[in-house]
């Protein structure tokens, strides 16, 4: 048994993966959550006929490590149409765009599986995602103080009080941030996913209130305080 690692080019890009040998007929390949890909080969393969197999399944593999980022997932280009599939709180629900008049009140509401969305400007796909993002902001600013309680509920027993304050704002790269000034940021689109997932990641930047940093006793501590840490992080990772 031996395990390296691969590089195979193809065109401008590169996949990189794990290869090992094991005693079996086929060659298997797996993309993990974390992006990296396994291999394993007959124990007789050859490198080429490997390179090989890898190559063939080169879109294959591409498309599980996009499906597995978790921001490119999020940053999905939206057209803002009617009929178009949006999340909430981990459900999807679609778009019903209904045009007003000047006069009438604009509303972005949930009905019946649907986000009806009384709009001035029905064509305008800036102008909508305007109104949706705002209506998504509304719930976060709500929904994230509710969880932040229950939260505060779960860790109590484990000596960790409230946070200075809990604020919603747009990160690029990040659901959360526990800040030096004692504040916990959360990033408004983590509204689309399940109660479930805004739960883990309110709870991890609680348990940086005890550990500041992403070392040994943060993890020791968080698997203590939330035993399917890492079930929830998958799932809000889009592994499912
Ligand atoms: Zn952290």
């Amino acid at each position: 048994m031996h395990d390296n690692i691969q590089t195979i080019e193809y065109g401008t890009k590169t996949i990189q993966f794990n290869l090992s040998y094991s005693n079996r007929e086929t060659l298997e390949i797996a993309v993990y959550p974390d992006q990296t890909v396994w291999v394993t080969a007959p124990e007789d393969s050859s490198l080429d006929k490997i390179y090989d197999k890898v190559r063939h399944r080169r879109r294959w593999i591409t498309k599980q490590i996009k499906h597995f980022d978790r921001f490119e997932n999020e940053e999905q280009e939206f057209e803002y149409i009617s009929g178009e599939t949006h999340w909430y709180l981990g459900k999807q629900y679609r778009l019903k765009i209904l045009q007003v008049g000047n006069e009438v009140q604009e509303s972005v509401k949930l009905k019946r599986g649907y986000f009806v969305i009384h709009s001035r400007k029905k064509e305008n796909a800036d102008y909508v995602k305007t109104q949706l993002d705002a209506w998504y902001r509304e719930k976060a600013e709500k929904k994230f103080q509710d969880r932040l309680m229950v939260c505060l509920g779960i860790v109590q027993k484990y000596g960790i009080g409230k946070p200075k304050k809990l604020k919603v704002y747009q990160m690029d790269k990040r659901w959360g941030s526990y800040t030096t000034s004692g504040n916990i940021l959360l990033n408004p689109d983590l509204i689309k996913h399940p109660v479930y997932c805004i739960d883990y990641v309110i709870i991890h930047e609680l348990c940086h209130i005890k550990h500041p940093q992403h070392d040994s006793k943060f993890y020791d501590f968080l698997k203590k305080v939330l035993p399917d840490w890492q079930k929830r992080k998958h799932k809000l990772e889009g592994y499912k």
